[in-house]
């Protein structure tokens, strides 16, 4: 099962993606995880992209695609994964489509997670994680930037018949429980 989670930053798709994860035993790839590890790690890969994450801005299209295209294609991710913050833009979603074609393999649903936008300023300036992008200035850069560049990947989806809009607010368990819905309804 090849699963988007989708949703503006604040939308809570690292909770749920892990949920997922544990309940369908398929593993989570979070781009903005793998880069904030590479960062850490102080590789050429974290180098090259520290900067553009302390803006808030997006790493350039190719670098990200690479990173995806490289990960999904271990064998651990066989059966499927789910991505969280990935495709984040048209032309990812462009590429993305032609590896999945390249490989003969299907995205089985894009799940967006809905939730108004002052609820998503509070809940990231209070969920205390201490990324250097969670600063007031710097959530308004990447609010900006997801309304600009990542929001028109929905209707990308739509088109294809996988979009599938999934109300974001109330309690994790509640959350999860709308997701699994979709997910086996889709299934069978
Ligand atoms: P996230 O943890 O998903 O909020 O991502 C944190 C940061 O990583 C973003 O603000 C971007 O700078 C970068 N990033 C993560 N995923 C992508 C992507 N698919 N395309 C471009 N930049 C990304």
């Amino acid at each position: 099962m090849q699963l988007i989670l989708f949703g503006p930053p604040g939308a809570g798709k690292g909770t749920q993606a892990k949920l997922i994860q544990e309940h369908y035993d398929i593993p989570q790839l979070s781009t903005g995880d793998m880069f904030r590890a590479a960062i850490k790690n102080e590789t050429e890969l974290g180098k090259k992209v520290k900067s553009i994450l302390d803006s808030g801005e997006l790493v350039p299209d190719e670098t990200v695609v690479e990173l995806v295209a490289e990960t999904i294609r271990k064998p651990e991710y066989q059966k499927g994964y789910i991505l969280d913050g990935f495709p984040r833009t048209i032309k990812q979603a462009e590429m993305y489509d032609e590896i999945l074609k390249a490989d003969g393999k299907e995205l089985h649903a894009f799940v967006s997670l809905e939730v108004p936008q002052q609820e998503l300023i509070d809940r990231i300036t209070s969920r205390g994680e201490g990324r250097e992008d969670d600063t007031p200035e710097k959530i308004k850069v990447r609010l900006q930037v997801y309304e600009d560049e990542t929001s028109p990947v929905k209707a990308h989806y739509e088109k294809q018949g996988k979009l599938f809009e999934i109300d974001g607010v109330g309690t994790i368990d509640e959350i999860q429980q709308r997701i699994r819905k979709v997910l086996d309804a889709r299934k069978s």
